[in-house]
């Protein structure tokens, strides 16, 4: 079948800057100290939950995020679950995240015995509208005993977890001015976006705490991992706590004072995110000039564009992203179909959690954009190799 002609375009453009040789979505890149640290780590003989990988790793994320505190975990929803309980979320609480998110956002909310309720996102962050919710929570809820609840369902909004989507970070100011006119806190899910910052600050470090995925997919891999950042030393002491099993240190004992989780990361991921980070810097001035080609490559295709950071803000480019207009929509599928088959890997955003069997009754308001941009929405390859200078 032969691609209709706006397709044809993106397929030539998209050649022009990949080649035509297949490509991946997004490939990790170890070309720096990596078989170094982990020969180090198995000489060591520690490869698990003890060793000076994780503290190192840990004093790393905290320089470079510019966070007071970095602990590091196991995965990235791990430590959403547990910054989620350190921001008080209880069970039967309601916890603002985006729609159109990865599952474990909304994950993370059910692990806590809470509901997700589902925010609209805008267009030119692809993250969460606090315009928009403004509104929404000003019809919704009302303040009671200093915290504030959903009149319809009489829950507690406990939380907010704005995403910063493929790197591009949220308005945060926005964010955080709701945070204080209604009471709620803020745990970002930054999980796509280290090496992005707001005004020269890093994303992941406004709210009360954020998450961090070192996941094999993200822009620096631990094989599996992820991270809590918090600036208070209190809540960084406790999230350690409780991702070590809750044991109080002690040099035999077995004395447990909470229910604990084993979501520490091993000190063999933990070399391997040490090698990582000290590459970072170049990982994303490669994303960023991988950006600009696939920018100037597609700069004359009037139906769609590629998507650009926000205003103020630094990205990390994670994930290439292309938005078709609203009218070229419906070729979305067929842009997949023919990408794919020419071996060039795309993907199609999220679904959203409110079509998504275990979110489909959650609460949700109005998500005209999120919707719209479902059927827009396609990430195109993204990996570091495919930059050339
Ligand atoms: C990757 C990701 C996570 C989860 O990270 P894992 O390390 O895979 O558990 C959470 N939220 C978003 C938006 C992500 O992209």
């Amino acid at each position: 079948m032969t691609p209709s002609p706006v397709v044809g375009r993106i397929l030539d453009a998209l050649r022009e800057v990949v080649g035509a040789q297949p490509v991946g979505l997004h490939e990790p890149n170890f070309s720096g100290n990596e078989w170094a640290y982990l020969k180090d780590c198995l000489d060591s003989t520690f490869v698990s939950s003890v060793g000076r990988y994780v503290d190192r790793f840990e004093a790393d994320l905290a320089a470079f995020t510019g966070s007071g505190h970095a602990v590091a975990v196991v995965n990235g929803t791990a430590a959403l679950h547990i910054a989620l309980k350190l921001a008080g979320v209880e069970p039967g609480d309601e916890v603002l995240i985006p729609a159109l998110t990865f599952v474990a956002t909304a994950n993370a909310v059910a692990y806590c015995g809470a509901t997700p309720h589902l925010v609209d996102s805008e267009e030119n962050t692809l993250g969460m509208d606090p315009q928009a919710l403004r509104g929404y929570l000003r019809d919704m809820t009302e303040m009671r005993g200093g915290v504030c609840v959903n009149r319809e369902t009489g829950r507690v909004i406990r939380a907010m977890v704005p995403m910063h989507t493929f790197g591009h970070p949220v308005d945060m100011d926005g964010i955080l001015a709701l945070s204080r006119d209604f009471r709620i806190a803020v745990v970002e899910d930054a999980t796509e976006s280290l090496g992005s910052t707001i005004q020269g600050r890093h994303a992941g470090t406004f709210g009360r705490m954020g998450v961090l995925s070192f996941n094999g997919n993200k822009v620096i891999t631990t094989g599996g991992g992820g991270a809590i950042l918090t600036d208070d030393a209190a809540l960084a002491r406790h999230a350690k706590h409780l991702t070590t099993t809750a044991k109080v240190p002690h040099r035999w004992a077995y004395f447990h004072d909470e229910i604990g989780y084993n979501y520490r990361m091993p000190n063999i991921n933990a070399a391997l995110g040490c090698a990582q980070l000290e590459q970072l810097p170049g990982f994303i001035a490669s994303k960023r000039s991988l950006f600009a080609r696939y920018r100037a490559a597609f700069s004359g295709i009037s139906q769609a564009r590629i998507f650009e950071e926000p205003a103020g803000s630094q990205s990390n480019y994670w994930l290439q992203t292309l938005v078709l207009d609203e009218a070229n929509s419906g070729l979305r599928d067929e842009l997949l179909q023919s990408t794919n088959d020419a071996g060039l890997m795309t993907r199609p955003i999220w679904e959203l959690m409110s079509r998504l069997p275990p979110y489909q009754a959650c609460p949700r308001m109005p998500l005209p954009v999120a919707e719209s941009l479902v059927r827009r929405v396609v990430n195109l390859p993204s990996s570091v190799a495919l930059a050339t200078d």
